[in-house]
């Protein structure tokens, strides 16, 4: 298949569909291009694949979330529990029909866990983390990743035999791989369908295999990627860099890589989605007296006036100076916390100013604890 197409268009949905009509939709189209009405039908084959995959995700609702704001890169595909990174195999994909229709359709089972050895398989995908500083993940970067991926053998050509020596369809199962038995039993003739053990269930048979792959038709090899990290990620977020994974055995599709990222703590920012935080101390002085302070943001300094008589803990809001989002349109904003540094170490000149001060002070300028000490009389009267 070629580009992968919008999961909403592939059940012909809109993006508001309910879980109903997407459930509907998948039945329709699982009917319609079933394998075993379709038999030998490459392109049904891929379409009932096709639909397999996008029910899988918009039918969880924590998936068609992820899809619905960051595409394709957001469909994490470590979700699927067991094995990581695992793409959409043709089991996952039965297993969810046969939730459906019980299993009793038409055999079902048997006709696809047993594959023809001559399809084509596409390659697995390949994981690998990268870690990235706090401002790498919000503004993007290209990063050098090194992964380890299966190749087709360069020697053979994939097809597991030495050069110029003969691939032999095994006479036992006449290419197909698999063996039919019939047996009798007190039940009458029972009739079973394995792997052929003449040649393992491959339809072939190698007299001498290639030494470089030892046969396998694919070959391990270490692969540097340059890899565009999308501004706007964030820690422990995976995305997808399409056909770079195991190379697919008998032409098919390569896999592909799941990039899961990192991100360092950041010593003046955090965090929390597609907002920032940032504490900023501020002087006694200022917070009685308002000032301009400097605040630091991602996109540099700005500067920020905060108003006499501003209280320690209190949040200021700069709109849209938070984390762009990773779908490309807004960003979110940074909240900064001012908090009052109580001074130390001070003069004899300056404690003296300040016990002056006290003694010029009055209730009026002490609203909070004047409430404070009405509140304890009342409660001790
Ligand atoms: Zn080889
Ligand atoms: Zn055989």
């Amino acid at each position: 298949m070629a580009e992968k197409r919008d999961y909403y268009e592939v059940l012909g949905v809109g993006r508001q569909a309910t879980e109903d009509e997407i459930k509907k939709a998948y039945r329709q189209l699982a009917k319609k291009y079933h394998p075993d009405l379709n038999p030998d039908d490459k392109e049904a084959e891929a379409r009932f694949k096709e639909a397999g995959e996008a029910y899988e995700v918009l039918s969880n609702a924590e998936k068609r979330r992820k899809y619905d704001q960051f595409g394709f890169a957001g469909v994490d595909p470590g979700y699927g529990g067991a094995g990581g990174a695992a793409g959409f195999g043709f089991d996952d994909i039965g297993d969810i029909f046969e939730s459906f229709f019980g299993g009793g359709f038409g055999g079902f089972g048997g006709s696809t866990r047993t594959r023809n050895p001559n399809a084509p398989i596409k390659g697995a995908d390949v994981s690998v983390t990268v870690p990235l500083s706090f401002m790498e993940a919000i503004k993007g970067c290209t990063k050098t990743i090194t992964i380890k991926r299966l190749e087709v053998c360069s020697d053979c050509g994939g097809t597991g035999a030495k050069k110029g020596s003969a691939v032999e369809t095994c006479p036992d199962c006449g290419g197909t791989g698999q063996v039919t038995v019939q047996r009798r039993t007190p039940f009458g003739v029972m009739q079973s369908t394995g792997a052929c053990t003449r040649c393992g269930g491959k339809g072939k048979i190698i007299k001498e295999p290639c030494q470089k792959c030892g046969g396998k038709g694919r070959v391990r090899v270490t692969k540097k990627l340059e890899v565009n990290i999308p501004a706007g990620i964030d820690d422990g977020q995976t995305f997808l860099v399409r056909g770079q994974g195991d190379h697919g055995i008998n032409n098919g599709p390569s896999g592909d890589v799941a990039v899961t990222v990192t991100v360092r703590p950041d010593p003046l920012f955090e965090r929390d989605g597609f907002n920032i935080w940032c504490e900023v101390p501020i002087t006694f002085t200022q917070a009685v007296l308002g000032d301009e302070i400097t605040v630091p943001t991602v996109d540099g300094k700005v500067s920020y006036t905060i108003p006499d008589g501003t209280q320690s803990g209190t949040v200021f809001r700069l709109r849209n100076k938070g984390v762009g989002y990773i779908n490309g349109s807004g960003r979110g904003d940074q909240y900064v916390k001012v908090t009052i540094e109580v001074p130390k170490n001070l003069s004899g000149k300056q404690k003296e100013l300040l016990r002056e001060f006290d003694s010029l002070s009055s209730d009026k300028n002490f609203e909070k604890r004047k409430g404070f000490f009405e509140k304890l009389r009342d409660m001790f009267e």
